[in-house]
C-alpha cells in the first residue's frame, strides 16, 4: 500500500537518506529506531514533503510520485495521504484545540467550516478532550497538547500516520496518556510509521521494527526478533545504550 524506492535526501554534500526502500502494508504498524542524527525525522518529513527529497519514488494509495519531478498537485496529494504528528506538537498558539483540528480540514482538504467543526468535535471526544474544545494550547498540559496533535492527524483520515518521537518532549507523567491514545489509533487498523525510543511500547505495538543508521535501513524484522536477537553489531550497541 505504501511503497518507497531509492529515497535520497542530501543536506549539502552528506546523504542523510541514502536510498531508502520501504514497503508498508495497509494497517501495518512500523516502528523506526536508531541513534540520533541518523535520518529518522528526515525520512518521515520526506514522506510528507516537509523536506524535499532529491531522488526516489513514493507511492501512497493511489498516488505515485517521482520525487525529482513532483508537481504541486502530486505534493498536495501526498500531503493529503499522510498525516504528521510532531515531537513538539506544533499547534497554533492563537487557535483553540477545536480550531487547531479544523485548520487542516479547511485549508488542505477544503471542507466547509461547519463540517470541519463537527469532525473536530467528534475527534476531540475520541481523544478524551471534549471539554477542552475551546481551550488554547497554553491552557493545556503537554499530554493534552500532544493528544490534540494526534487528533489533528486522526481527523484528516490519512492513509498513513507519521509519528516523530511523539512522547520525547513530554514530562514523564504525560507519556502514558499519549501512548494510550496511540494504542487506540492502532486498534482502528490505522497504518502507522512511528519513530520512538519507547522500546516497551515498540515491542507491544509494532508489527515490524526498522533500525536505521547513517541514512540507511540496517536491519528490520518483527520486534521479538529484532529486539531480542539483533544480528547487526551497530544495532546491538544501540540496544545496549537505550534498554
Ligand atoms: P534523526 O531524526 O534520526 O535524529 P534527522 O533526520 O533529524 O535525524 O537528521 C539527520 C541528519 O541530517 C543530521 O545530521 C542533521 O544534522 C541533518 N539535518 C537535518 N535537517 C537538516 C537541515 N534542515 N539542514 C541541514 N542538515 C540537516
Ligand atoms: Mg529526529
Amino acid at each position: 500500500m505504501i511503497s518507497v524506492r531509492g529515497l535520497t535526501k542530501r543536506f549539502g554534500s552528506t546523504a542523510v537518506l541514502d536510498g531508502i526502500d520501504l514497503d508498508i502494508a495497509e494497517g501495518e504498524r512500523v516502528v523506526v529506531i536508531g541513534p540520533s542524527g541518523t535520518g529518522k525525522s528526515t525520512l518521515l518529513r520526506c514522506l510528507n514533503f516537509l523536506d524535499r527529497p532529491e531522488a526516489g519514488t513514493i507511492e501512497v494509495g493511489e498516488t505515485s510520485v517521482d520525487v525529482a519531478r513532483a508537481t504541486k498537485r502530486e505534493i498536495l496529494s501526498l500531503r493529503r495521504a499522510t498525516a504528521f504528528v510532531f515531537q513538539n506538537y506544533a499547534l497554533f498558539a492563537n487557535k483553540t484545540a477545536k480550531e487547531n483540528i479544523m485548520e487542516a480540514l479547511v485549508t488542505v482538504q477544503g471542507r466547509p467550516r461547519d463540517e470541519a467543526e463537527r469532525r473536530a468535535l467528534e475527534v476531540l471526544a475520541e481523544t478524551g478532550l471534549a471539554e477542552k474544545a475551546d481551550s488554547y494550547p497554553a491552557a493545556l498540559s503537554g499530554g493534552q497538547q500532544q493528544r490534540v496533535g494526534i487528533g489533528r492527524a486522526m481527523a484528516i483520515g490519512a492513509e498513513l500516520m507519521l509519528f516523530d518521537e511523539p512522547t520525547s518532549a513530554l514530562d514523564p507523567e504525560w507519556v502514558g496518556e499519549v501512548l494510550d491514545l496511540m494504542r487506540r489509533v492502532a486498534e482502528q487498523r490505522q497504518t502507522m510509521l512511528i519513530v520512538t525510543h519507547e522500546m516497551q511500547f515498540a515491542r507491544e505495538i509494532a508489527d515490524r521494527v526498522i533500525f536505521m543508521e547513517g541514512g540507511r535501513i540496517v536491519e528490520q524484522g518483527p520486534p521479538g526478533q529484532l529486539l531480542e536477537a539483533p544480528r547487526d553489531e551497530r544495532l546491538r550497541r544501540f540496544l545496549r545504550r537505550v534498554t
